[in-house]
């Protein structure tokens, strides 16, 4: 924790364990409580975060905050963080959902179990599991005159709820006795009201100025099957009932949530009250703290916008390289790594910004540089001959290996063995990049030109003598040079002939084509969905270019979602999907060497 930056959180949870606050704390719900949940004997002082997803869909690049801060406060800190699906609305949710979640927070690096006395533990729950103890709650809180059944309209109840400066009115059915409400309660439970005729309600304060408070619904009748409990229950709990419940449950210590969860904190503070009274939990009670959610420039984080994306085919599904979701940013390239170095760095605050997109790439790149290992990769190829290839070497067909460290110098720490060098074929025929060529050199042009020296990085320096063939377009489909003998890279004489530049080219004799998948930000506005504007009108049109380019060997060899920095190129993946089916090469970009957005 020491080497991290401090933040409110780090604040709150490091008086928390100075003073003690949970040190005294006993496990379980109330006593004889068939509910009870074993979340396992960890050290009670230690702190106990959550990641409560509702499993409806992929999770996205702010889930991916979320579960940095949660699992990364309870690692810090010794304690544990639970893993838990807030699975309690019937209808959204799936089990795809619940396995491509559970995927996601392990390859973020994160695990949900805790070892305290030589014994470990798993802490994957789900809200669910709880619906007998939720049930008992509400039937409590009927009891002790804190909770009614309201059988007026919605439409009812949502003028009589009143708004800012209006005060609420009290519904007629809040005056039921206990007795009543519980009889009543009883028939929504077995199904005895029809989905919608009535909802249980919290009674608490009609006049509250703050509206979350004027006596919120905290069971609705839904005749649903439920992917956990099939059809069980046709009532279920409100999320503002559930969430705390179960957290209470679990004994959390610090419930963190997002910014526009603040105005209920006043009910979930309420509802622990009412629950430790009644003996149905203990104090002290889990606390709920708020930060400020990720806004991306250049990206959407709505399930249901994402959703859309996906059903209308803009995308190639949730997994797409251009896609937020942590399946898609894991197809792009982004490492684990880059994320929680991400994560650490936007920090945790109270109030809503924009992060701008390119801080990502900025920590994708730290995390790389030093890691991925180098490779030439001809993106734009177009041919160049060394036309006096044989009468210096005997032979047309003759290639010589050349070699090139995988990393730099730079990036190889102390006492670390560097990895094997990179060998690859120079030949009579290499492939270099169209841009590196010009007929007529605009000023200050370095490479390929007529009568120009450059040298092909790690082999030969030559010198260009013209366009060897066009096209009938006019474009250029060959270019000529001489290989200047005796000047190979890393031989005695490489210095002998000056070379106004180093280009990057891939050997015809052992290159490799390969299909490159250029991405770009999916949309060319950098707040796409703000201020009601319509998304889908923001859509780069050149957010996927793909290029048949040539790689070299090493490349070409490489494993899915293995990453590489293409030189000059910048960063780029082995496609986890499709590289290597039947014998295809193919990578997917990252992002470049260093931020050239809108430059
Ligand atoms: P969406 O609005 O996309 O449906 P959600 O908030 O409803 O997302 P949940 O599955 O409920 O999705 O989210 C799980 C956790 O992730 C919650 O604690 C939530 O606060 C957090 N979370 C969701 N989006 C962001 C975000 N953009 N930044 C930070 N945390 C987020
Ligand atoms: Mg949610
Ligand atoms: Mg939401």
């Amino acid at each position: 924790a020491e080497h991290k930056v401090s933040n409110f959180l780090r604040q709150i949870i490091e008086k928390d364990l100075e003073q003690g606050t949970y040190a005294s704390r006993q496990w379980g719900g109330g006593p004889g409580d068939a509910a009870f949940h074993d979340a396992g004997q960890p050290d009670p002082a230690k702190i106990r975060t959550r990641f409560p997803p509702e499993p409806n869909g992929y999770l996205h690049v702010g889930h991916a905050k979320s579960i940095c801060l949660n699992f990364g406060l309870a690692r810090d800190y010794g304690g544990v963080c639970h893993m838990r699906f807030d699975d309690t609305n019937p209808e959204k949710e799936e089990k795809e959902y619940v396995d491509s979640i559970l995927d996601a927070v392990q390859w973020l690096g994160f695990g949900w179990q805790s070892s305290f006395n030589g014994k470990t533990e798993q802490h994957l729950y789900y809200a669910s599991n709880y619906f007998d103890f939720m049930y008992r709650a509400a039937e409590y809180l009927i009891t002790a005159g804190h909770a009614y059944v309201d059988e007026q309209t919605a439409e009812e109840m949502r003028v009589n709820r009143g708004d800012f400066g209006k005060p609420g009115v009290d519904s007629p059915f809040r005056a039921r006795s206990p007795q009543e409400n519980l009889a009543r309660f009883r028939d929504m439970r077995d199904g005895k009201l029809a989905d919608g005729a009535a909802v249980l309600r919290a009674k608490i304060s009609m006049q509250s100025p703050n509206i979350n408070m004027r006596d919120p619904a905290i069971y609705r009748i839904r005749r649903a099957t439920h992917h956990n409990t099939g059809d069980a229950w046709c009532i279920y709990p409100m999320y503002t009932f559930a969430h705390p419940i179960e957290d209470a449950l679990e004994q959390i210590t610090h419930s963190i949530c997002t910014l526009e969860f603040e105005d209920q904190r006043p009910f979930y503070d309420w509802l622990m009250e009412r629950l430790i009274e009644g003996g149905l939990l203990k104090a002290p009670p889990p606390r709920q703290y708020e930060f400020a959610r990720l806004n991306l420039t250049y990206v959407i984080t709505s399930k249901r916008k994402l959703a859309q994306l996906v059903n209308e085919k803009k995308v190639s599904g949730w997994d797409d390289p251009r896609m937020p979701t942590i399946v898609g940013l894991r197809r792009r390239g982004y490492t684990p790594e880059a994320i929680q170095l991400f994560a650490e760095r936007i920090g945790v605050t109270k109030s809503d910004s924009w992060i701008d997109y390119s801080t990502l790439d900025g920590c994708l790149r730290e995390d790389l540089e030093n890691k991925a290992h180098r490779g030439m990769a001809v993106l734009d190829p177009v041919k160049l001959v060394l036309t006096n290839w044989a009468e210096v070497f005997g032979s047309d067909g003759y290639t010589e290996d050349c070699t090139q460290p995988a990393l730099p110098h730079s990036a190889i720490a102390e006492g670390q063995t560097p990895p094997p060098d990179r060998v690859f074929k120079i030949g009579k025929d290499v492939w270099i990049e169209r841009e590196d060529f010009e007929e007529v050199p605009p000023k200050g042009y370095k490479r390929l030109f007529p009568g120009n020296v450059v040298r092909l990085k790690g082999g030969y320096v030559i010198e260009c003598t013209g366009v060897g063939a066009k096209d009938a377009d006019g474009q250029v489909t060959e270019v000529h040079a001489k290989v200047i003998a005796g000047t190979k890279s890393g031989t005695p004489g490489a210095d002998s002939v000056k070379a106004k530049a180093a280009i990057t080219w891939v050997g015809a004799a052992d290159g490799v084509s390969a299909e490159v998948r250029l991405y770009d930000r999916l949309f060319t506005d950098p707040q796409p969905d703000a201020g009601g504007k319509n998304f889908l009108d923001a859509l780069n049109p050149d957010s996927l270019k793909v290029v048949t380019a040539y790689v070299e060997p090493s490349l070409a060899a490489a494993k899915p979602d293995q990453k590489f920095q293409f030189e000059r190129h910048g960063y780029f993946v082995a496609d986890r999907t499709d590289h290597g089916v039947g014998g295809k090469v193919v990578f997917n970009r990252v992002t470049g060497l260093k931020d050239s957005w809108g430059k």
